[in-house]
Order: structure tokens, then C-alpha cells, then sequence
């Protein structure tokens, strides 16, 4: 007795599901095509297989394109896959296993077609923290200690369940699972965007100047007399990873000369 193809896909969600993949990001005809029907069944063709027909994108995912702009400023722009796209820019007739490129309509850019290859999963860019003592680590003291989630509960958040870690920025934000979403994660990044246009002209300030961030400082206590150097260390202090390398490397320099002088 042979199973039928529907036996078949239904076999090859199954092991799929065991095997904890979701079922609708594969090319399951495809998986059972390779894997039993002209492969010989065994262990390795259906790694192969389940390799080969993973869908890695599909309509609906966020992505992150990288976006050039002018002065060599980068920035990450987010959206949801809207449809796939031939090389031509044309859409698809029907649903293909390996399309070309993606349309998607980011919220800081005009609309894009991006090939596959230039797309990053939005969740490539965050690193998401559930244990419970380090998401409330350091957690507010008039709320015993726990976080609450900072999603769209009103006035009455349940706890934080997950801390979101943005990896460029190395900001945190913290979460309940429901609120722990692509769209959530997106807006956090979009924050560290915003920080970086509104800082572009100090960043442009001390790509061209490294020294400036070591100039004359106030005396401790003496804050009436600040001086642009200790603007600058303001900044740096509070934007750590916008900070030009140069002018980084600078700055770590002064502190610890400060700290050698100190001890
Ligand atoms: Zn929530």
C-alpha cells in the first residue's frame, strides 16, 4: 500500500511540528517530493529536504533594509513584507517557492523593492531576555521590585515578561509576551533613529574634530562654566554608540587619564 500525496503532507507537517518548525514556512509538496517520493527516505534526504524548501520570507514578516544616506550616515528602516517582486520589479502571478525581492513600505522611507539577499528579520536585530531575575533586575523599588510591561495596557500594565535588547543601541525595553511583537520591536529601533538624525550635526561635528570632545571641561561642581567639551561628554555619555570611533577612542582616553590621575 502506498500513501497518498495527502497522507503524505500530512505525515510531513507532523514531522515538522515535532521537529518544532512551523509547517506554513515550508514548501511542504516540495519536502515530500524530494525527501519520499524521489528521495530514498532516509534521515539525511529529509534534512536536505526541510533545508532546501524552508521559506526564510514570507508576506507579512518584518524586515530591516539598510538605507544610505547623505554625510555616510546608515540608517535601518523596518516594515512588513507587503508582496514579492520578479527581478523586473513586476509581482508574481501566483505564489513561487524562491521569489526574487520583496516589497515593502517602511514608515521612514519612500516604498522599496529589495532583493531577498539585502533583507534582515527585524528579530535579527534585538536580543530578547526571558529569565525573570535578569528582565526585573534592578527593578523599581515602589513596585516591589518588578517592571511592568511599557506596550498599550492604560493604567493598569501587567508585569514585564521579557526584556528586548536593541543590539546597535544597546538600549532595553521591557515587555509582556503578548506585547513582545515585530510592530513593538520596530518602533523601540525607530527611537534610536530618531536620536541619531537629531544628533547628526554633533556626530558630523566630531567626525571632523575627534578633539573636541577633550577640550577644556568645567570644574567639578562648577557647572555654570560648562564648556562645549563637556557638552559633547554629556552627549557621549547619554549616546554611547553614536559617538564617531575616533572621538570614542579620544574620550576613553581622557577618562582614563582622569581616573590614573585621580588614584
Ligand atoms: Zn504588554
Amino acid at each position: 500500500m502506498t500513501a497518498s500525496m495527502r497522507e503524505m503532507r500530512e505525515q510531513a507537517r507532523e514531522y515538522l511540528g515535532w521537529e518544532s518548525r512551523a509547517p506554513k514556512r515550508y514548501d511542504i509538496d516540495g519536502i515530500v517530493r524530494d525527501a519520499w517520493i524521489t528521495g530514498n527516505g532516509s534521515e539525511e534526504t529529509w534534512k536536505a529536504a526541510v533545508e532546501k524548501h524552508f521559506r526564510r520570507f514570507m508576506v507579512g514578516d518584518w524586515v530591516r533594509i539598510t538605507v544610505e544616506v547623505e554625510d555616510g550616515f546608515t540608517e535601518h528602516h523596518y516594515g512588513p513584507i507587503e508582496n514579492f517582486r520578479k527581478p523586473d520589479g513586476n509581482g508574481y502571478r501566483r505564489t513561487v517557492a524562491k521569489p526574487y525581492a520583496a516589497f515593502i513600505h517602511p514608515e521612514h522611507t519612500r516604498s522599496h523593492i529589495v532583493p531577498l539577499t539585502a533583507l534582515v528579520e527585524e528579530i535579527a536585530d534585538f536580543e530578547v531576555i526571558t529569565e525573570w531575575s535578569k528582565v526585573h533586575e534592578g527593578g523599581p523599588q515602589h513596585n516591589y521590585g518588578i517592571y511592568q510591561c511599557i506596550g498599550a495596557h492604560g493604567p493598569y500594565p501587567p508585569p514585564a515578561e521579557v526584556m528586548v535588547i536593541h543590539k546597535v543601541s544597546g538600549r532595553k525595553k521591557r515587555f509582556c509576551v503578548d506585547c513582545n511583537t515585530a510592530e513593538y520591536r520596530a518602533r523601540f529601533a525607530d527611537e534610536a533613529l530618531h536620536y541619531q538624525r537629531n544628533s547628526r550635526q554633533t556626530i558630523l561635528e566630531l567626525r571632523a574634530n575627534p578633539e573636541l570632545i577633550v577640550g577644556p571641561t568645567a570644574e567639578p561642581g562648577r557647572s555654570w562654566e560648562e564648556t562645549p567639551a563637556d557638552e559633547y561628554q554629556s552627549w557621549a555619555d547619554t549616546f554611547p554608540w553614536l559617538v564617531p570611533a575616533a572621538a570614542a577612542a579620544a574620550y576613553t582616553e581622557w577618562c582614563d587619564q582622569r581616573t590614573a590621575v585621580a588614584a
